[in-house]
């Protein structure tokens, strides 16, 4: 029998993005090692809403430019920018506000419609791969709202679904409080977008792990890496902690903190922290549906017998400030849909840097020789997960890849 050597690549990250395309790679025989700077419980892959929300639309749109005023003044916003002198924030935005184009905007939802139904698929494998106790529910997301407003911009994005070939049920307000009694006289009206699907983040993180090294990988923690450098046909990765490793190929998904090392890869990758909060609530009826509040962006997931309310962007820089007005602004919007909210028990709340591109599409693909870059997810890291785990393993294994995924190739350093 010839001896067959497995190729050994090294993931820079052991968030969602980097644990799932472990996954993908070992099940395909590659040999993998995850490094990964934390235990870290500020990643935003534990802490996320845990919505696998196919076809969510991107966060640069032609809708936010005329509240940009809002956005800079009131800290109360959803999205919120506080001025702050700085130049990478400024070429960000403006880079953002020309994203906020129609055109820019139709290309994206098809891309990331594309892309969410493929990762959708994948999670459906994933299911099956995961021990029994996996908490994935695919129990949909429902768009839920209060106000004639709420409800033309949801019948908008009703349209795109549609389009994109996503299943949606439509609710009058008394037909969902047949569903699920716990939603307030208020909601009007509320669709289901029924390919969507809530997990436990934190559990899926841990499930993976565990899976990656039943599989024969590793994830080694408390590894911080700071330097790649590529050695003939391999790499040499350096960690704070004075360890060397090798690899053949290499990818790089360390979410907010990729810029630096993708820039020793060749590529630029413009991002800002786009900070995010959630609090979970011990309300003594929760919800039975999962879903976004759409007047208040704030998402709502029963998580273990408690509820999760997730929400808020805040473009504040890398730091994990609590602020306490818009941590009540997250309760605050929630009474507003569901009443139980207002008088409900707070546990303790946490925050997260989702990373964000000005385009709103993630970046996922080949960099210089035999390296790779998946990280830029937004608000969209869980959903696009194991769709972006099949685009960097069929790269990597030298099959072809989805047409769609083009757009979201690196952009070489300039
Ligand atoms: C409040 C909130 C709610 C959200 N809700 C949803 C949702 O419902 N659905 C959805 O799809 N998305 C959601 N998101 C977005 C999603 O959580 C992110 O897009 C996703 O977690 C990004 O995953 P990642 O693996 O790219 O990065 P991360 O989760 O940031 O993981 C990166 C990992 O890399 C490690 N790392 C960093 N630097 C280094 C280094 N130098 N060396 C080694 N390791 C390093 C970090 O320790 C970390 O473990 C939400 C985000 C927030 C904040």
């Amino acid at each position: 029998m010839p001896h067959v050597t497995m190729e050994r690549v090294i993931i820079v990250g052991g968030g969602i993005v980097g644990l799932t395309t472990a996954h993908a790679l070992l099940k395909r025989g590659m040999d993998v090692l995850v490094l990964d700077a934390g235990p870290d419980s500020v990643t935003p892959s534990r802490g996320n809403a845990g919505q696998i929300a196919p076809g969510h639309p991107p966060i640069p749109s032609p809708a936010v430019p005329p509240q940009a005023l809002q956005m800079l003044l009131d800290r109360r916003s959803p999205l919120f920018i506080p001025p702050r002198p700085s130049l990478p924030l400024t070429r960000w935005l403006v880079s953002f506000r020309l994203a906020c184009r129609d055109r820019h905007y139709h290309n994206s939802m098809v891309t990331l419609g594309a892309m969410s139904a493929f990762s959708r698929d994948g999670f459906d494998a994933l299911i099956e791969d995961l021990e029994a106790n996996s908490t994935l529910t695919a129990s949909g997301i429902t768009d839920f709202w209060l106000t004639k407003q709420g409800e033309a911009e949801a019948e908008a994005e009703l349209v795109w679904m549609e389009k994109l070939g996503f299943a949606t049920t439509y609710l009058s307000g008394g037909e969902l409080r047949a569903r699920d009694p716990v939603w307030g006289e208020t909601v009007r009206g509320a669709i289901v977008h029924e390919a969507g699907m809530t997990v436990d983040p934190a559990c899926l993180c841990d499930e993976l792990r565990r899976s990656i090294c039943s599989l024969g990988g590793q994830v080694l923690q408390a590894r911080s890496v700071t330097s790649l450098q590529q050695d003939h046909d391999s790499w040499s990765v350096a960690t704070a902690c004075g360890e060397s490793h090798k690899a053949d190929k290499l990818l790089v998904a360390a979410g907010v903190w990729s810029s630096p090392l993708a820039r020793q890869l060749g590529v630029t990758v413009q991002m800002q922290p786009a900070k995010g909060y959630h609090t979970m609530l011990a309300m003594p009826q929760p919800p039975i549906m999962a879903g976004v509040l759409r007047e208040a962006k704030i998402a709502v997931t029963p998580l273990g017998g408690r509820v999760r309310l997730a929400g808020t962007l805040e473009l504040s820089g890398f730091n994990h400030r609590l602020d306490r007005a818009r941590l009540e602004q997250l309760r605050r919007g929630a009474a507003a849909f569901l009443p139980g909210a207002a008088s409900a028990q707070a546990g303790e709340p946490w925050c997260g840097l989702r990373p964000c591109t000005a385009s709103g599409l993630p970046i996922v693909g080949r960099a210089a020789h035999n390296s790779w870059i998946a990280t830029g997810h937004g608000m969209m890291g869980l959903t696009l997960a194991t769709g972006t785990a099949a685009i960097i393993t069929a790269d990597m294994l030298g099959e072809t890849i989805p047409s769609w995924a083009k757009p979201l190739q690196p952009k070489a350093r300039r």
